[in-house]
């Protein structure tokens, strides 16, 4: 196998400085910023180039069978932190834009658990909710989400949990 990156480095298509160490985030994304950008906390701004590279998650086979043609599961995390569950024979064809082998999909979503707590707008109870990338809030049991029209419905209280 010959690499073709041999003795390049490899650097930023908007600026042209090299890029800076790969990085990996708490939901376990990597990423790879230019090394003439800079996170900046206090502002919670991009200073410098704002060029961001990103990896494409590695999909973990999973013990568990399609039950569309039954060839092992996927796990796959989207860039936006979302995972789900996959054919290990799906296949995509950048250039034709067109998918192929098994179409099976199962989006993992959060959990949710009853709490004891009042929602601070309606007084129904609220619930705490955990996404799928790990992330905990607070929200109104009465809020609901309908997936075909793509709009949220009752309360629209959100709490967001620190961690
Ligand atoms: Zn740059
Ligand atoms: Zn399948
Ligand atoms: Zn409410």
């Amino acid at each position: 196998m010959k690499d073709k990156k041999e003795g390049k480095e490899e650097v930023c298509p908007k600026c042209g400085s090299p890029l800076g160490e790969i990085v990996e985030t708490k939901s376990g994304k990597k990423l790879q910023r230019c090394s003439t950008g800079r996170w900046n906390p206090d502002t919670r701004q991009n200073e410098g180039c704002d060029y961001v590279k990103w990896f494409p998650v590695e999909p973990t086979t999973l013990d568990e069978k399609c039950p569309k043609c039954g060839a092992p599961l996927l796990m796959m995390v989207t860039r936006f932190g979302k995972k789900m569950k996959k054919c290990s024979t799906a296949t995509w064809d950048p250039k034709t834009k067109t998918a192929g082998g098994c179409d099976y999909v199962e989006w993992i979503k959060g959990t949710s658990e009853p709490l004891e707590e009042d929602c601070p707008k309606c007084g129904s109870k609220l619930v705490l909710f955990t996404t799928a990338s790990g992330k905990k809030l607070k929200k109104c049991s009465t809020a609901t989400w309908d997936p075909k029209t793509r709009e949220a419905g009752g309360c629209d209280f959100v709490e967001w949990q620190k961690s």
